[in-house]
């Protein structure tokens, strides 16, 4: 529940952020280049750096807290023979005070609404357990508990170099405890001034090194995470490539329909399809009526806007999702209509063709009409035939051919008579 929790909460940061990461990416850079001497990223970028680490960082407190529990606690045999005037008491303080409050800090670790403060527990934990040892001392009279100071460095090394506290927590911690030690330590043994005195430097030392180490970790660890995220970025912008030189590769320029390329591919494995199921696939050519005159009247440019309406109106004509229309060349279209038979073929290109005429693009120069229209030839795929998609072209284009000898503006289907068709 605890793991669920955790994940679900970070993903969803990360889903968000992942969006617009991309324009991230030149505060990314300037990050790495600065070097985060403090140990901190700028804006949105120490938020998001904040949502990655946390799992990993709840992690290894959770399995260090039991750990920890558990050698704490193993220190009770410490107590007894170091300090064996006051165990009871030591005991009370190990199994009372700092174990509820690891055990509370590992329950909490599973509660979404206190992982904000999270690290802030630990960071008291960590000071209540140096000093309860400080304590103990005080309650102590016992020789040996000259020796005892020793588990606060324990306590220190722990905090910063194996729980790794984050950098600024685990410098105001071991301050803290410094703090704490020097103040008292000569008051809770028998020891001389100097002798606390170099014991103090010795753990200042010590919190020193570890403090060292501790930020070396850190920065080590958003370096690599700043790295991460430009490899991400790197990644989502070369999809972004491949999706655009793949719409580049399949689409028409002028008109934004399918290309040949992608239209001769559809077609092989539409006609396959069909030929196995056994079902209906019908193809129309479409040529706009004397296009050329239309470009020696208005202009090649005209003629252009010209091709994109007649294709827009080609698209918004398709009603079912299989579909399909592509540039063929020049000022032919073709349509490719599966699940389809040559009578809804034949209503469909009629259809086309009104549409189109009803736009009433001025054509002045055309012979037949005041406007742009078009010819249509419909072809159905005939099966038995082993060459059935050069078949199925051909005869949309001889129906085509037959449309334009009988005058334009009009849908012609493929009929095995052709040869009937007016030259
Ligand atoms: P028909 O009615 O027999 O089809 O006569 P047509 O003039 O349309 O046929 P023809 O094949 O003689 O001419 C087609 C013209 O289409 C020639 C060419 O200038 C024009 N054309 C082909 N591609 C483009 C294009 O991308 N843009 C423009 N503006 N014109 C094009
Ligand atoms: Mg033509
Ligand atoms: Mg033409």
């Amino acid at each position: 529940m605890g793991t669920f929790i955790r994940s679900k909460k970070v993903r969803s940061v990360a889903e968000q952020s992942k969006t617009d990461l991309v324009q991230h990416e030149q505060i990314i850079k300037e990050a790495l280049d600065s070097g985060f001497p403090r140990l901190r990223f700028p804006g949105i970028l120490e938020a998001i750096y904040f949502e990655s680490d946390l799992p990993v960082r709840l992690q290894r407190y959770l399995f260090l807290g039991w750990a920890s529990l558990f050698i704490y606690d193993l220190f009770a045999i410490g107590d007894y023979l170091m300090l064996s005037d006051v165990y009871h008491l030591a005991w009370a303080i190990r199994l009372c005070v700092v174990s509820p409050l690891i055990l509370g800090a590992i329950f909490l670790s599973y509660k979404k609404i206190f992982i904000p403060i999270i690290d802030y527990l630990i960071d008291f934990i960590i000071f209540i357990a140096a000093a309860c040892i400080i304590l103990m001392l005080f309650f102590s009279d016992h020789e040996n508990s000259i020796h005892y100071y020793t588990g606060i460095f324990i306590i220190v090394i722990f905090g910063n170099i194996v729980m790794r506290l984050r950098f600024w927590h685990a410098l105001s911690v071991s301050l803290l405890i410094q703090l704490l030690f020097t103040l008292t330590l000569d008051k809770v043994i028998p020891i001389t001034s100097h002798s606390a005195f170099n014991v103090s430097l010795v753990l200042m030392t010590t919190i020193v090194i570890s403090l060292i180490a501790n930020y070396r970790m850190e920065k080590e660890l958003r370096r690599v995470f700043l790295l991460n995220l430009l490899l991400q970025i790197d990644s989502i912008k070369l999809e972004e490539s491949n999706k655009v030189f793949k719409m580049l590769s399949i689409s028409d320029p002028l008109t934004g329909l399918s290309n040949r390329r992608y239209f001769d591919a559809t077609l092989e494995r539409e006609v396959k399809s069909a030929l196995r199921k056994n079902h209906n696939l019908c193809l129309l050519f479409l040529d706009i009526d004397y296009f050329k005159l239309y470009n020696d009247t208005y202009g090649h440019q005209a003629g252009d806007v010209c091709i994109r309406k007649i294709a827009d109106s080609l698209q918004q004509s398709l009603k079912r999702p299989r579909d399909m229309c592509a540039r063929y060349g020049g000022e032919e279209f073709v349509v490719l209509l599966p699940d389809t038979d040559i009578q809804g073929a034949t209503g469909m290109a009629e259809t086309i063709r009104m549409t189109i005429e009803d736009m009433h693009l001025p054509h002045k120069a055309s012979q037949i009409s005041d406007y742009v229209t078009v010819s249509l030839g419909v072809s159905e795929l005939l099966s038995g035939n082993a060459d059935a998609i050069n078949q199925l072209i051909e005869n949309a284009d001889k129906a085509l051919y037959c449309a334009k000898n009988e005058g334009r503006n009009r849908v012609r289907r493929y009929s095995q008579n052709e040869s009937q068709c007016p030259v």
